[in-house]
């Protein structure tokens, strides 16, 4: 019997625990800055959030990407992490 462990990453919108594979990842990296990697195939610091309007609408209530990142996150990220829901979406 073998049990595949999937890595599990906290949601910082709802808090949830869940398979990265499931989760939009925003990532700082040196040369770039901020940028929402849908692919996590991007190396660097990253915070993860479930693919959904509500946990977006969350992280930004609770500042949940400050927390992760520890520093002011520029609007352009969030307005690109909205367009990624946007697209997601319907
Ligand atoms: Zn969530």
């Amino acid at each position: 019997m073998s049990t595949k462990k999937v890595p599990l990453r906290q949601c910082i919108g709802c808090g949830e625990m869940k398979s990265k594979k499931e989760m939009i990842r925003i990532l700082r990296t040196e040369s770039e800055g901020f940028v929402v990697d849908a692919t996590g195939r991007k190396n660097g610091r990253g915070a993860y959030l479930c693919p959904s309007m509500e946990c977006f609408k969350k992280a930004v209530k609770n500042k949940g990407l400050e927390r992760s990142f520890k520093m002011a996150v520029p609007k352009e990220v969030y307005e690109s992490l909205e367009k990624e829901m946007e697209q997601l979406g319907e």
